[in-house]
């Protein structure tokens, strides 16, 4: 074991776990950050992109969690600027009734943020909606509601929230999985890690342990204690992503029932449209799940039904799916009308448990997470008096981000490595037979210093190319192998087994 003795160990790269990260150590904790893929691979890269209060929660008449989430968000737009942006949505209606019932919910909506409203919610006429909304189906609309949330690139904000945790002093290791505990009269002391890629295996000593891990939460809790009570009900929901002509302007839509009683968004997205998502209860846990086929046409029939195309299957530029780490209640097992809450557990070995919440509201998960790990594990800082104020969270107001680094480092490569060294050559010209804006200098920053392990980190969750046309994706495969080649010194085989494994992977965003 080694010597060194970590405050906390999370286990889990996603939003909850890197934010629990951030929380520790912007306290002063040590802090180790252990995710088993790339940071994000799982749920937390297959969002549908909304810093939200989340409006169809209000019609649950939760307007507690409601009002918690559009604090969040207000406080994500304001300390990661560069990741976030505020969308208009809109919102047709085909009756007097729904615009009535819809807009006093918007309206609550926005007086639920308070301070941090991010615009008026406003109700539209039919010919202000049609204008809004120009691929409108027109013939039953008779107006609309605008009203305002939030959109970020979630990846890149969790590679950000990696980056500000280190900044702080925490350690961070991808492609290391926690595979046993090592404990002390039931107590954990340690916890056993494997390096994914290949490389060995170690273990950590430490005061406490955070689980962050998402869909995974039980197959942790049960490495603790093989009787623990499961706790996570996967619900799986699918986003096709559509060129912009599809859905021109720049309002996104948000249909507010569904079929299944849900809402669906159609949300301009990095020149392209997101459209999602469904709740589809799964059985089984799997890191890159598949779409049904009923769950692609469930998406494609309502989005026709409320736009004046009829987009097919072979208009979809990719489809990415995500499984939500809803928690059981005993109440109702139908995955829409669970709590989106989260939820938090401490095992008799003092481990941490968060899991649930969303997106937006990762901070206070974690803010949560570290004061019960500080409190269990009695931690410099627990308990009330003077000495605990030093070990207070200060994330509501803290900068999210690498603080400039990756700018820098492309700014120098751009001169040193890339137009006088070796990476001017036949690879750069490849990268001009794709229309996405991704540089070779993008691969070797990626590479350098946003942890980029393998061509799928840099192609799924760096660019966001596989979730935005995987078609593209796969024909720059070969490029991005070259350069990480260079990079991260691979043989010829370890990179063409990256290729092979990558491509076997993007035929899975492609609809056949
Ligand atoms: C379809 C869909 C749409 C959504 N849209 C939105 C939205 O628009 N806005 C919003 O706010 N929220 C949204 N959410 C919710 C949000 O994405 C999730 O709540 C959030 O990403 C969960 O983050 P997490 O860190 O808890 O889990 P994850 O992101 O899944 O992270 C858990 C991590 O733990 C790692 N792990 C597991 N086991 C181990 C181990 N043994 N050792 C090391 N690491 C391990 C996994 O590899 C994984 O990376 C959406 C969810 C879904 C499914």
């Amino acid at each position: 074991m080694d010597n060194l003795i970590y405050d906390i160990v999370i286990i889990g790269g996603g939003a909850t776990g890197c934010g629990a990260a951030v929380d520790a150590a912007s306290r002063g904790y040590k802090t180790l950050l252990v995710e088993q893929f790339d940071f994000a691979k799982g749920t937390s890269s297959r969002s549908t992109k909304l810093v939200h209060g989340g409006v169809r929660y209000l019609a649950q008449g939760n307007l507690k969690l409601v009002r918690e989430a559009l604090a969040e968000r207000g406080r994500l737009l304001k300390n990661a600027p560069h990741l976030t942006r505020t969308q208009p949505f809109v919102v047709p209606v085909f009756s007097l009734w729904e615009k009535i019932y819809y807009s006093a919910g918007l309206m609550l909506y926005d007086v639920l943020s308070g301070k941090l409203s991010l615009g008026k919610t406003r109700l539209l006429s039919r010919k202000k909606t049609l204008e809004l909304l120009p691929n409108i189906n027109p013939k039953k609309v008779m107006g609309g509601i605008l009203y305002y949330d939030g959109q970020f690139n979630d990846a890149e904000l969790c590679i950000d929230l990696v980056h500000t945790a280190v900044r702080h002093g925490a350690v961070v290791m991808n492609y290391t999985k926690a595979v046993g505990f090592k404990k002390e009269n039931g107590v954990i002391v340690g916890v056993e890690l494997e390096d994914t890629l290949g490389g060995s295996n170690r273990t950590v000593a430490c005061k406490s342990v955070i689980n962050a891990t998402g869909v995974f939460t039980d197959s942790i809790l049960q490495l603790d204690d093989p009787d623990a009570d499961t706790l996570v009900y996967p619900s799986q929901g699918i986003h096709l992503v559509v060129h912009a002509t599809f859905f021109r302007g720049k309002n996104a839509m948000m249909i507010p029932k569904t079929d299944d009683g849900r809402v669906l968004f159609a949300v301009p997205w990095q020149d392209k449209v997101v459209i999602g998502t469904t709740d589809t209860h799964v059985d089984q846990i799997d890191v890159e799940p598949l779409p049904l086929a009923e769950e692609i046409h469930f998406v494609l029939e309502h989005f026709n039904r409320y736009t004046n195309l009829s987009i097919t299957k072979e208009d979809v530029l990719s489809v990415f799916v995500g499984l939500r780490p809803l928690v059981k209640s005993s109440g109702s097992n139908i995955s829409s009308l669970l709590s989106r809450d989260h939820t938090l557990v401490v095992s008799l070995s003092r481990m941490v448990t968060i899991t649930g919440g969303k997106w937006t509201t990762y901070r206070k998960m974690a803010e949560d997470a570290v004061n019960n790990a500080v409190f269990v594990a009695k931690l410099d800082g627990a308990g009330t008096g003077a000495s605990s104020s030093a070990k207070k969270c200060i994330t509501k107001d803290l900068p999210i981000g690498d603080l400039g680094a990756a700018a820098d480092l492309a700014a120098e490569l751009t001169l040193d490595d890339l137009i006088m060294g070796e990476y001017l050559s036949h690879e750069f010209a490849a990268f001009y037979g794709i229309p996405y804006a991704i540089r070779v200098v993008d691969v070797v920053v990626a590479a350098r210093i946003n942890y980029v392990r393998t061509v799928e980190d840099f192609l799924a969750r760096r660019s966001r190319l596989l979730f935005l046309d995987a078609r593209a994706a796969i024909k720059l495969a070969p490029a991005v192998a070259d350069i990480l080649q260079k990079e991260l010194h691979w043989t010829n085989e370890q990179k063409e087994a990256q290729l092979t494994s990558f491509i076997q992977l993007a035929q899975q965003y492609i609809t056949h």
